[in-house]
């Protein structure tokens, strides 16, 4: 055994899967939504007897590498060393991809550029003017050593000095990191690359599995005219539209308490932890990204929003209401009439905060409300405005009793008929293609037969009585070459081998078999799978149903024949034909 089989042996899918999605049992099979595309109802499933997932919505599938490449967006060399440590397996010969090298040498160059910056902060007499500042901030000294919180002294080539001088790393690797900027800007400054952040607090952002990607640098002195946050640029690691600051840290929690509170800011999360509200995570500006969406429905599916903007009002924030919502999450607002923003909230009232947090408002009341706020909606004028602003939102609710409540909900409010709404979000539909956009669902379109034929494999396969499709007439059913080939396979298979072990027959089969093979393993026949008496009742029905599609087939191309032959049919024999074809097919519908 090889050492990547080794692995894929030691490593459950089941349990390895159902840590990132909640898995539910289907029948000898488990379901989710599939996690790749948006879906509504599960069509990702995972097969604990073959150790295979595939998703009939978007037919991405494979084992257990296959699925934490696609997940975390690694690449199989990172994969299989993640795999092996789970395992308990040391790898023999490993050698990293050259990507892979680049970017392990980031984290290590941005953990170390952390730990300076973090001994600064706390224990050296430069960082002294920023620990004060920030603990004046209300920022605790335990969070500052939880979040690794550090110091970027005001000096041009500080961390330069430490990393290439000290720890030996080129600046080129520093650039590389974003943590270095070359120098052509700053003539008088003799020197290739100068430091990007200085004299600021530094925050390290962390992926969810901790390794460092970044940093965020704030200004202490509110009064300077320079940006208050400078960011790490785009890298091979720190992608801007992926990061949830500090997930690393709250996962755990969000997946605990069912829920993430989404904030603006590095201290609006931090404040908020401190505050007891541990599922907090931060987000770069007002709008959530679909991978950050993505990433977050990985651990809970209820999101409340407590961001500093009005997100009604805000373009940005509510494309990423929108973008959140189709893929299935629950969206709740948190209105902070008190303060700007939970930072502040968390500071001077956190129990406010925590109240308001517990009241937040389903997102469309919230967007009903926030416009009622700013409009008033007494003349028609401003009645118009409101219905501007909120048709739209209620227009793309997808379920219809809930859109039917807001609907509702709104006429009463601006005093109107119901009908004048919905009239209008009638309007907006017909302006608007349906389509959602790029992400909607593939849809595979498949013959009715070929679904039959699945359908029947799959249920002979999963139910163990794969001998029947021994029998000359079983096989006639079939159409599919592809399905052809596999009986013939099994057939084979069976002149061998005593008993019908899905594991071995697996291994007899060629490439292009494989994946139509293990297909049948995940099609879902539920809890009922395991009651005999409905299997054998469901194989005769979907028999019966194949045979009356051979049938109907087949009348269809005597008729064919009879319009083109007229003719030559003398000895009636199309007809004969036909006429046994009718009969056949009357019994076998009488059935
Ligand atoms: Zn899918």
């Amino acid at each position: 055994m090889d050492q990547i089989e080794e692995i894929r042996s030691k490593i459950d899918l089941v349990q390895f899967v159902s840590e990132f999605l909640p898995l539910k049992k289907a029948g000898r099979n488990f379901k989710a939504n599939c996690p790749f595309h948006n879906e509504k109802t599960p069509s990702f499933m995972v097969s604990p007897e073959r150790q295979i997932w595939h998703c009939f919505g978007c037919n991405l599938g494979g084992d257990v590498f296959g699925f934490l490449m696609e997940m975390e967006r690694m690449e199989f060399g990172e994969a299989l060393r993640v795999l092996a440590k789970r395992a308990g397996i040391t790898l023999q010969t490993y050698r990293p991809s050259q990507g892979e090298a680049e970017k392990e040498k980031i984290f290590e160059i941005n953990h170390l550029a952390s730990e300076f910056f973090h001994y600064l902060l706390l224990s050296h007499e430069i960082g002294k003017r920023a620990l004060n500042y920030i603990l004046q901030r209300g920022i605790a000294k335990n969070s500052l050593e939880q979040f690794k919180i550090g110091y970027s002294p005001p000096r041009w080539e500080e961390l330069q000095k430490f990393l290439v001088r000290k720890k030996g790393y080129k600046a080129e690797e520093l650039e590389k990191a974003g943590l270095v900027i070359p120098n052509t800007k700053y003539k008088i400054q003799d020197t290739r690359y100068y430091d990007r952040f200085r004299d600021r607090l530094m925050f390290p952002l962390s992926d969810h599995r901790g390794n460092i990607v970044g940093f965020a640098g704030r200004l202490l002195d509110p009064e300077v005219k320079e940006a208050k946050y400078v960011n790490t640029p785009e890298t091979p690691v720190y992608h801007k539209s992926e990061l949830l600051y500090p997930l690393q840290i709250t996962k755990e929690d969000i997946k605990k308490e069912g829920r993430a509170v989404v904030v603006e800011g590095e201290l609006d999360a931090i404040s908020s932890y401190q505050a007891g509200i541990k599922s907090v995570v931060a987000i770069k500006g007002s709008a959530l990204t679909e991978l950050q969406s993505r990433l977050l429905k990985r651990f809970t599916e209820n999101l409340i929003l407590s961001l500093d903007s009005d997100a009604a009002g805000d373009m940005a924030a509510r494309r990423g209401i929108e973008t959140a919502d189709s893929l299935g999450l629950n969206i709740k607002v948190v209105v902070l009439e008190k303060y700007k923003d939970p930072d502040e909230a968390a500071q001077k009232e956190p129990e406010y905060l925590k109240e308001q947090i517990e009241k937040a408002e389903n997102v469309y009341d919230f967007y009903i409300n926030s416009a009622f706020k700013r409009f008033n909606g007494r003349t028609a004028e401003e009645k118009k405005k409101i219905g501007q602003e909120v048709v739209p939102v209620l227009a793309k609710i997808e379920d219809e009793i809930v859109k039917d409540v807001y609907v509702k909900k709104l006429a009463d409010r601006l005093g109107v008929n119901e009908e004048s709404v919905i009239l209008q979000i009638e309007k907006l539909k017909t302006k608007t293609s349906p389509v959602r956009g790029s992400t909607a669902e593939p849809v595979v379109q498949k013959q009715r037969r070929d679904i039959l034929e699945e359908y029947y494999l799959a249920l002979l396969f999963q139910t163990k009585k794969v001998i029947v499709l021994l029998d000359k007439e079983e096989k006639d059913l079939f159409y599919s070459p592809i399905n052809l080939k596999l009986i013939e396979a099994l057939t084979v298979y069976l002149s061998q081998a005593k008993k019908f072990s899905s594991q071995f027959f697996f291994k007899t089969l060629p490439a292009e078999l494989k994946e139509a093979f293990d297909k049948l393993y995940l099609i879902d026949f539920g809890e009922k799978i395991e009651d005999e008496e409905w299997a054998e009742k469901e194989r005769r029905e979907i028999r019966t149903q194949l045979k009356i599609t051979k049938v109907k087939e087949e009348l269809q191309a005597a008729c064919r024949k009879l319009k083109g032959e007229k003719a030559e049919d003398k000895e009636g024999k199309i007809r004969e034909q036909i006429r046994f074809l009718t009969q056949e097919l009357r019994k076998l519908e009488l059935l």
